[in-house]
C-alpha cells in the first residue's frame, strides 16, 4: 500500500540530494573539525559551507549562525541566554500558543521565580499585538513568540513584535521550526535577535537545528565545554547532520517559489473540496494569514483520533495536532486558545502539505474523507452534546 504522507509538520522525509551530501561524512570525511590536520580541516571547510547554506536560507550572515540538536534546543538556549544575563530582569512574554519546546520551558521558569505573559490568539488564531506591545516593561528579559504555528500554520507578525520589543530594549526571538524553507524569511532588515530552525521539518536530517543569534546580541551559552560554534555551543560537532541540514537549506531556499505554489494550490483544493463535501466542517486560522500547506480542520461531534486511525488505515497519514503531544487525552491548547469547545478541538485534523504530494493524493482524501466522517458521526456518542450544551 502506498503511503500518503500529509504529515510534514511533524516532520519531513530526507531528500535524496541531503542524503547523497551525507553519506561521504560518514566514512570518507570522518576527523574531527577541531583537528588541525587535512582530514580535520577539510571536513572544518564543510561544516562552513553548510553555515552559508543556512544564512542565505534566512537572509544571515554565517558568523550568526549556531549549529544545535534541533527546534527544542535552540528555543531552550535563545530563552535560557536571555535569563542568564538579565537576572534582575523576571518576565518573560510569550503567546498562548507556543510549542511545547518554548511552553514546558516556561511552565518551569514560572514555578521559579519568572512571570509568564502569555499573549491571547484571537478566534482566527491572530496574536493580539496591542495587548503584546503594552505588556512589554522594563522588567521584560526576552519576548519569544513563533513565526509559524505548528497547529494552524498561522502567521505572526514577528517583524512587527521584533520592533516593539526593540523600541524598548528587551530581546526578541522566534520559533520559526515551521516557517523555516516554507515563507520567505530575511532577517537583515528586521529586529529579530534570535531565531530557532530545525532540520527535519525542512527535508533534512533529525536531531539538527540551528540558533541565529544576531551579530552584537549578548549571548550566553546554554552547552558548555569545548570551543566549537565559537565558544556558543560546546560539543564536537554532528558533521553529517549539519552538511545534511546545510544542503536541505540550500535546496529549500532555491525551490521556495515554486513548491509554495504548488503546495498552496494542493492545500486549497483540499480545503475546498472538504468544506463542499463534509456538512460543519470548519477550517481553523482560515482568515488568518498561514503557511502554504497547513490546514487544521474542526469536524464537530466526532474524536479526530478516529479520523487519523481510519485514514491510517488505507495507507493515508495525517496527524490531530503537534508531534509533541500525540495520544495525548488533551485537547489542543492551540484550538482552546482560539475559542473551541475542548468537543471541538478534539474533532480536529491536522493535513500538512509537502513537496512529495501531488494532485492525486488530494483526490484520494477527498474520495475518503466524507465517507469517513459521515460513518463516525452515525456511530458517535457525541452526537448532538455540543448543541445541547450551547
Ligand atoms: N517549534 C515548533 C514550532 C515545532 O513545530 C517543533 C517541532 O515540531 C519544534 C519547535 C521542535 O523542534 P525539534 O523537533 O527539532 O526539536
Amino acid at each position: 500500500m502506498k503511503t500518503i504522507y500529509m504529515d510534514n509538520n511533524a516532520t519531513t522525509k530526507i531528500s535524496k540530494e541531503v542524503m547523497g551530501a551525507m553519506l561521504p561524512c560518514m566514512f570518507r570525511f570522518y576527523g574531527n573539525p577541531s583537528s588541525s590536520y587535512a582530514i580535520g580541516a577539510e571536513v572544518s571547510q564543510k561544516i562552513e559551507e553548510a553555515r552559508s547554506q543556512v544564512a542565505d536560507l534566512i537572509g544571515a550572515e554565517p558568523e550568526e549562525i549556531i549549529f544545535t540538536s534541533g527546534g527544542t534546543e535552540s528555543d531552550n538556549t535563545a530563552i535560557r541566554s536571555a535569563i542568564s544575563l538579565k537576572p534582575d530582569k523576571k518576565t518573560i512574554v510569550t503567546s498562548s500558543v507556543e510549542h511545547p519546546a518554548i511552553r514546558a520551558l516556561c511552565s518551569y521558569l514560572g514555578k521559579n521565580g519568572y512571570r509568564i505573559i502569555e499573549i491571547p490568539v484571537n478566534k482566527h488564531g491572530e496574536l493580539d499585538i496591542e495587548k503584546y506591545r503594552k505588556s512589554l516593561n522594563e522588567d521584560t528579559a526576552i519576548a519569544s513568540l513563533m513565526w509559524a504555528n505548528n497547529e494552524t500554520g498561522v502567521l505572526f507578525p514577528v517583524e512587527i513584535a521584533a520592533e516593539m520589543a526593540r523600541e524598548k530594549g528587551i530581546l526578541f526571538h522566534t520559533d520559526a521550526v515551521q516557517a523555516a524553507g516554507k515563507i520567505k524569511i530575511n532577517l537583515k532588515n528586521t529586529a529579530i535577535d534570535m531565531l530557532s530552525l530545525s532540520g527535519h521539518k525542512i527535508h533534512g536530517p533529525k536531531g539538527t537545528g540551528v540558533l541565529y543569534v544576531r551579530s552584537g546580541t549578548p549571548f550566553y551559552p546554554m552547552m558548555l565545554g569545548g570551543h566549537q560554534e565559537r565558544g556558543r555551543r560546546a560539543g564536537t560537532e554532528n558533521t553529517p547532520g549539519i552538511i545534511g541540514l546545510g544542503k536541505a537549506s540550500e535546496l529549500a531556499a532555491f525551490h521556495l517559489k515554486e513548491n509554495s505554489f504548488r503546495i498552496r494550490t494542493m492545500r486549497n483544493r483540499l480545503e475546498k473540496g472538504i468544506i463542499e463535501s463534509v456538512p460543519g466542517a470548519v477550517i481553523n486560522g482560515y482568515n488568518a494569514p498561514r503557511l502554504p500547506n497547513t490546514s487544521n480542520i474542526s469536524f464537530g461531534n466526532i474524536d479526530g483520533e478516529s479520523v487519523l486511525l481510519m485514514l491510517d488505515e488505507i495507507g493515508i497519514a495525517v496527524s490531530t495536532g503537534s508531534a509533541c503531544s500525540a495520544g495525548s487525552p488533551d485537547p489542543s491548547h492551540v484550538l482552546l486558545a482560539m475559542g473551541l469547545s475542548p468537543l471541538k478541538a478534539k474533532s480536529s485534523v491536522r493535513f500538512s502539505l509537502g513537496i512529495d504530494n501531488t494532485a492525486e493524493d488530494v483526490d484520494l482524501v477527498l474520495e475518503h474523507i466524507p465517507g469517513i466522517i459521515e460513518q463516525l458521526r452515525s456511530i458517535s456518542p457525541l452526537r448532538g452534546v455540543e448543541q445541547k450544551a450551547a
